[in-house]
């Protein structure tokens, strides 16, 4: 299981051409601020800080230890910013207020487990994808379910995050939009699966693996039930300047092998 989380996680198939087809069309831009600029032509907030927006309570993506928040997302948003020569400024909120935060010029960019789509494309620019997730299925580990397709039309209340993809477009393949029970973040959801209050929750396959080895033998997962994802950073529409330095940041930090120690750090 842990093979198969982790050949599906990184450098799959489609981030390498993307990460080849984007290597090859680069030419040096002469716009480009290089590290010692400390960032004064990437249109940022704050002169001299990167600041992320994440939702800290999407293990191992990002979480808190005590007070600072860690995971695959903060750890490589920290190179990234060492690439381009700022400092990493993390700010934690709902998931949902995240792209009015970025359009509102609260944050430079998104860094959160966030899947690509079009819907997003339309209103923020996505970088190259660093990771391949799936929706996940959460159920007590009594539940009689063996797949997604068992639980079409029987009227499940599902919890989700609100905003994500796991609410948007997983959960109303199953049940009805009035059956779909938004929560501010995933450990929500859980207590409500756990105490009865919803049939199931839908959440990305790493959290959903980190809240059952949290709750042991309570809970049980259907994986594969759902397409394929991308995890993007998302920057503020038309930032090219930061987004061409983020992806050239992602592809160095890919080729040195720091990004990948990142994910074997926090990705079991
Ligand atoms: N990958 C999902 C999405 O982008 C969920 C991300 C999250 O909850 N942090 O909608």
């Amino acid at each position: 299981m842990k093979k198969l989380r982790k050949a599906l996680a990184v450098f799959t198939a489609a981030s390498l051409i993307a990460v080849m087809a984007t290597a090859c069309g680069s030419n040096n831009d002469k716009m480009n601020p290089g590290s010692s600029s400390g960032g004064s032509n990437y249109n940022l907030v704050s002169d001299g800080k990167l600041i992320m927006g994440t939702n800290a309570e999407f293990p191992p993506f990002e979480y808190k230890e005590g007070s600072s928040v860690v995971g695959v997302d903060a750890g490589v948003l920290d190179l990234v910013a060492k690439k381009l020569g700022l400092t990493l400024e993390i700010k934690d909120m709902t998931f949902e207020s995240l792209p009015e935060a970025l359009a509102g010029r609260n944050i430079d960019l998104i860094a959160a487990g966030f899947t690509i789509k079009p819907e997003r494309e339309e209103t923020m620019d996505f970088t190259d994808t660093y990771y391949t997730a799936r929706q996940t299925i959460l159920l007590k580990s009594d539940s009689a379910y063996t797949s997604a397709e068992e639980m079409k039309g029987k009227n499940l209340k599902i919890g989700v995050q609100t905003g994500t993809t796991g609410m948007n477009d997983a959960a109303p393949t199953l049940t009805g939009e009035d059956n779909i029970v938004g929560f501010n973040n995933g450990a929500l959801a859980v207590e409500a699966l756990l105490s009865g209050r919803v049939d199931a929750v839908i959440i990305d396959n790493n959290p959903a693996n980190e809240y059952k080895d949290q709750h042991g033998d309570e809970l049980k997962l259907l994986e594969n039930q759902f397409e394929e994802e991308q995890y993007a950073i998302a920057v503020r529409k038309g930032n090219k300047e930061l987004l061409d330095a983020v992806n050239q940041a992602l592809r160095d930090i890919k080729a040195d092998g720091s990004f990948q120690k990142v994910v074997d750090q926090y990705v079991r």
